[in-house]
This record gives C-alpha cells, sequence and structure tokens, in this order.
C-alpha cells in the first residue's frame, strides 16, 4: 500500500470507530421516571413454588416477600426492566401497567372457601414490615403519587383479588404509601347519601375519576358490580359484595375530596 493510501484508510478506519458526534451539552430538565405505580399482589402458593413461578414460570415481579420468619425481600427483576406481573391492566387512563409500574408479590396463600365462606389468609406482621422497608426504599429513588401505590384487584378488578381484603392499606397510607379516608369525613358525606343515594351513573363516574376502569353504562351491570367490589375490597374490606351503598358513596366522596 502507498503511504497516501495508508493514510486515507487508517483516517476512514478512524472516523468509523468515531461515529457520529454527540453533543451531551444540553440536558433537558423535562423527564420523569419510568416507575410511575407500584402494584402489590400476593402469589396465592408457597415461598418454594412462587420463587420458581417468577423466576422461570411465565410471570415475574420486581420484588417477592417471603413468609420465612424474617419475610426475607427477593430482589427477582432490577428495576430498570419490565417485570411481568400486572397483565392486562388500566389506572387512571394508563393501561398495560407493566411499562410504568414496579410489582411486589407477597407470599400469601390467598384465601380457601370453606362451608362457612371464604376466609382469607393474613399477612405476617414480618411481612409487612419488609413492605414497608421495600416502599420506603423506592419511594427514596422515584417520585410516585402516593394515590399510585395500588393493588392488582385495583388495576384489574374483572380479573383479581389479590391482595386481598386482608392487606393493611390503612397502615400503608399511613405512611404516605396510597391514601386512606377520615373516618370523620366519611361519617358526615354517609349521612348525606343515606338521605339522597347517589345514581349508578355518580358510581362509575366518580370510580373513573378515582381511577378504577368501569363502564359507564348507568347501570349496575356485573363489571360494574365487580368494579364498585375492588373498591370496597380496598376501602371497606369488612364487606365488598359489590352492592352500592351510602358509605361507599362516602367513602369515595372523601377520596376525591382528598385530591
Ligand atoms: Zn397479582
Amino acid at each position: 500500500m502507498k503511504p497516501y493510501l495508508a493514510l486515507l484508510f487508517f483516517a476512514l478506519l478512524a472516523g468509523c470507530a468515531t461515529g457520529p458526534r454527540i453533543d451531551t451539552s444540553h440536558p433537558s430538565v423535562n423527564y420523569d421516571s419510568r416507575v410511575q405505580f407500584v402494584v402489590m399482589h400476593y402469589t396465592s402458593a408457597s415461598q418454594e413454588r412462587s420463587l420458581q413461578l417468577l423466576t422461570h414460570g411465565q410471570v415475574s415481579a420486581h420484588y417477592l416477600i417471603g413468609d420465612d420468619t424474617q419475610a426475607t425481600i427477593f430482589k427477582l427483576v432490577d428495576e430498570q426492566y419490565r417485570a411481568w406481573h400486572a397483565g392486562e391492566s388500566e389506572w387512571d387512563g394508563r393501561t398495560w401497567l407493566n411499562s410504568s409500574s414496579l410489582g411486589i408479590e407477597i407470599v400469601n396463600p390467598g384465601y380457601q372457601d370453606t362451608a362457612s365462606g371464604r376466609v382469607w389468609y393474613p399477612y405476617t406482621e414480618a411481612q409487612v414490615q419488609s413492605l414497608l422497608y421495600l416502599l420506603r426504599d423506592i419511594a427514596s429513588r422515584y417520585r410516585i403519587d402516593k394515590r399510585n401505590f395500588i393493588g392488582h384487584s385495583d388495576i384489574a378488578p374483572l380479573r383479581k383479588q389479590d391482595p386481598g381484603p386482608l392487606f393493611p392499606w390503612k397502615r400503608l397510607a399511613a405512611e404516605g404509601f396510597g391514601v386512606w379516608p377520615a373516618e370523620p369525613a366519611v361519617a358526615q358525606q354517609k349521612a348525606r347519601f343515606d338521605i339522597s343515594p347517589p345514581s349508578i351513573t355518580w358510581y362509575q363516574e366518580q370510580l373513573s375519576r378515582l381511577g378504577y376502569s368501569i363502564p359507564q353504562s348507568g347501570t349496575l351491570d356485573t363489571a360494574t358490580q365487580r368494579v364498585i367490589g375492588a373498591f370496597q375490597m380496598h376501602y371497606r374490606p369488612q364487606r365488598y359484595d359489590g352492592v352500592p351503598d351510602a358509605q361507599t358513596a362516602a367513602l369515595i366522596q372523601v377520596l376525591l375530596n382528598m385530591r
């Protein structure tokens, strides 16, 4: 190769290796985190089975909280990636929440149907403590609206019941993870709704404003009942039959007033 050709060759090679000019001197201030929601679940399986399913099955979550005495926190998927925990889901008009959420699974058998009705398994105190530790850690790293700490049943009310009526929503809300309506305000609103019960259209419109995906049919259809039931399971776990009543309306109204 002649000297000048060799020079040209190396110049081209250097050009290729460098690639286009990249200028990093204009960083934008307009962005936010991929992580907008934290979705909580129970696994309805043992710890061993849960670990197997969440690492080698068709599903996953960023974290799994065990039911061992220390309630070990297993980190299964890096937070920068999507875990597959939410499935078809919707909250506040956002769909398919795997893309925008972190998923936390908790080892808990769920429920058992017995002759005297459905029996739910409680979470252990150690599990609640581990969950709170994890939520504090997550909240220190992302700016997540407190209303966006939600359950699988909130975002997929027609398919899912986890994390169930024994999930400690009130305790979590006291620490800023989720919201909880103040009882005196609920009592005040209930007195009002006792006198003039709202229409089904009202329930559908207001639950939609709270984030739930609910038909706007004006009738108490099966889907509407299921969504009302999911709301009740979260905010009034004593009775979640999906039947609209003054207390349910009062809970909705107080939550809307808190926004
Ligand atoms: Zn779930």
